[in-house]
């Protein structure tokens, strides 16, 4: 991705927290703590409050939520110690998510086809649960909105920070922010369709364009091919990095250009391997390209700069010089980032040579 977001503290990161204590205290101790009841969320006096709720009421997210956390408790009561030992390491890698990005080689992160292998029941109601934990008949019910906030708000709050308008996935897209009353939608950047336990987990979720989430990326994952396992980008990395982008065009006849002609270069080269997952999952260099061939951002940019130099006889040199400093300052308004590779792209094709 060209930049990371920051990451912010909400109110809803208490959703994980419970779904920890379930973990942790409730599943895991199942094997040694008798028959399911209310005890079990001692420990946890909002949850269990929510659980009681829940118990007690008639909604279907509560039901879903109740259902699962029983069910699963079941199947846990008969696992081994070691097999309990196993499903935390498993827990733990893929809610860590910087190392999983980072392909670390300590983080055995695990998949619901992995689980299936030998606990098939088990694999199915985990799927089940966690890919219904993320959804608004659960989220938006009042007896949990009561402990953890609202999701709209978390939005709200993480765009006030996050305020650049553009999706850091693709630089390109815009992202709506605090001005627009919808919102973009959460990206499970491990896909929830995939890995278990980390469906709410903010570190996993980041607000992306919609080209990016739901025409490009959707349930792709980032850190595995049928290849093996491949370094991605962190979506909340500290520090961050620059993202350097070159274009070289095949032939100086802009008219003419189409996709093939456009070479996209990036770095830096110390960054090669999360950068070529990022292009494969976002679809990078088809959406690059496509745009710089496009009428109305690569041919206008460059009709641009030859109008200036036609009309005003602002030289290339002066156009170049101006945009790089803009694009400094401003990578990603008006897609400067881009727009710099490209014209540079153009200059070193000649187009520039003489005036026309
Ligand atoms: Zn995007």
């Amino acid at each position: 991705m060209l930049f990371p977001y920051k990451y912010v503290p909400h109110q809803m990161e208490k959703m994980q927290e419970f779904i920890d204590f379930i973990f942790y205290e409730v599943w895991c101790k199942a094997p040694a703590s008798g028959s399911f009841s209310f005890e079990l969320f001692n420990g946890n006096a909002d949850l269990k409050e929510v659980m009681t709720i829940f118990n007690y009421g008639d909604t279907q997210g509560g039901d879903f939520f109740y259902g699962h956390v029983e069910r699963i408790y079941g199947l846990f009561s008969a696992l081994n110690s070691a097999q309990i030992a196993q499903f935390k390491h498993w827990y733990q890698a893929n809610n860590d998510i910087e190392k999983v990005c980072a392909n670390d080689p300590a983080a055995h992160i695990v998949h619901y086809a992995d689980i299936r292998v030998t606990h098939h029941e088990l694999s199915e109601q985990l799927a089940a649960f966690f890919k219904g934990l993320y959804s608004k008949d659960l989220l938006g019910l009042k007896a949990l909105k009561d402990k953890i906030g609202d999701i709209d708000d978390h939005y709200k709050t993480f765009m006030g920070t996050n305020a650049k308008g553009k999706c850091p996935f693709c630089g390109i897209g815009d992202i709506k922010g605090i001005h627009h009353s919808k919102r973009d939608a959460y990206d499970h950047y491990l896909p929830k369709a995939l890995y278990p336990f980390n469906s709410i987990n903010f570190h996993n979720l980041a607000p992306a364009c919609h080209e990016c989430n739901s025409t490009y990326k959707l349930s792709k994952d980032p850190v595995n091919t049928v290849a093996g396992r491949r370094k991605a980008f962190y979506p909340y990395a500290n520090p961050g990095y620059n993202i350097e982008v070159r274009l070289d065009l095949a032939k100086p006849d802009v008219d003419s250009l189409t996709p093939a002609d456009i070479q996209l270069v990036f770095g830096p080269a110390g960054l090669n391997e999360e950068i070529e997952t990022w292009k494969d999952v976002y679809g990078i260099d088809e959406r690059y390209k496509a745009k710089c061939s496009s009428e109305s951002d690569g041919k206008y940019w460059l009709a641009q700069i030859i109008d200036e130099w036609q009309e005003d006889g602002r030289s290339p040199a002066d156009f170049l010089n101006i945009l790089s400093r803009q694009t400094t300052r401003n990578p990603f308004a008006d897609s400067n980032f881009l727009k710099k590779a490209f014209l540079e792209g153009c200059e070193h094709a000649g187009l520039f040579n003489e005036k026309a």
